[in-house]
């Protein structure tokens, strides 16, 4: 990742979540023999908010790096840790040839808006698990940004001075937090430079194809939704082809002017599907890497 950071090449990438049942390992791993071939800079996987999914986040990620030919970058969170069992994770993806940490806070389990409380013997704020990650070994390390700020940040200059600490600790790159104004990004990355923060900033984008679920997303992220979007996709409900286009042509738009507007890179949310982000990839026309193999398949899940 640094390296690629480092020759200022546009990255695309896309996120992936660890599946719960067997069905949903076949779904991902459809998703993701198809995001393959079109040679990605890079995928992630998120770390669940508690229990088993954190094994499977880190099972899934190993099994990427051993069985394709895709950079995985691990999501890991501070919830529910102690220092030693992060150390002991990370040294898990030491061993596994996997160089790339997305280091998060994570959010309380159970209620995401509830009170913060952190491991008696863990972590309190994200840039204590960058240091951690930064001394045990060469790994690039990337962290999250909020075009909107974060939830629970009182006001921007906090917020600015938080993220800005992140940097200081060591995050070589951000991944925004899901957005659909593309002027909040652009602000975010002003506040940021104002304050001389030039960390780069990948924007996170989710096809809003679906009206229900964006809903329940937008609620949880507290991301402001478009009003004309909604309009268009509440009254597309009935018809989930339209629903697609709908959301595919917005995401698409979205990326085209971020790219316009200097975005180091596109990281889109799959939810383990893959054929809205393919498609919007391929709307954009462009080659994340020149080895890219050209790729002529009709894109269907
Ligand atoms: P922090 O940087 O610690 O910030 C959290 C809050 O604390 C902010 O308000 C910040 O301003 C404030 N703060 C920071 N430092 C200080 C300080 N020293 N003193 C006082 N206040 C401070 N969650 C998961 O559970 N699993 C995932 O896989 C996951 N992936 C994500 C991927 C992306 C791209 C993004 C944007 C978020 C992801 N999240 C994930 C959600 C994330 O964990 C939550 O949004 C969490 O609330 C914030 O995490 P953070 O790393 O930004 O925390």
């Amino acid at each position: 990742m640094r390296e690629l950071l480092a020759q200022g090449r546009t990255s695309f990438s896309f996120e992936f979540f660890p599946p719960k049942t067997a069905n949903g390992e076949r779904i991902l791993w459809n998703a993701i023999r198809r995001i393959e071939a079109f040679a990605p800079s890079f995928v992630s996987v998120t770390y669940g908010a508690g229990g088993s999914s954190r094994d499977r986040t880190v099972e899934v990620t190993k099994r990427i790096a051993a069985e394709t030919t895709l950079r995985p970058v691990a999501h890991l969170t501070a919830v529910g840790h102690t220092v030693a069992e992060l150390r002991h994770i990370i040294g898990q993806y030491a061993d596994a040839g996997i160089r790339d940490v997305l280091a998060l806070r994570g959010d309380p389990p159970g209620d995401p808006k509830g009170e913060w409380t952190p491991d008696p013997a863990g972590f309190t704020h994200a840039h204590e698990l960058v240091s951690l990650i930064r001394q045990l070994g060469d790994f690039t390390v990337g962290v999250a940004a909020f075009p909107e700020r974060h939830p629970r940040s009182p006001n921007w200059t906090e917020d600015i001075k938080h993220f800005a600490a992140k940097c200081r600790a060591g995050a070589d790159y951000a991944i925004t937090q899901m957005f659909f104004h593309v002027e909040d990004y652009l602000r975010l990355r002003d506040r940021l430079a104002s304050v001389g923060c030039l960390t780069p900033i990948i924007p996170e984008i989710m096809p809003a194809t679906d009206f229900r679920q964006i809903q329940r997303f937008a609620e949880l992220s507290d991301a402001r939704f478009p009003a004309e979007l909604a309009a268009r996709l509440e009254a597309a409900q009935d018809s989930p082809a339209d629903g697609h286009r709908i959301g595919v042509e917005y995401a698409t738009r979205m990326s085209e002017r971020l790219l316009a507007e200097g975005a180091p890179g596109l990281h889109y949310i799959t939810l383990n599907k893959s054929t809205a982000t393919l498609e919007i990839h391929q709307n954009l026309d462009v080659r994340p890497q020149e080895t890219q193999p050209t790729v002529t398949t009709t894109i269907t899940e």
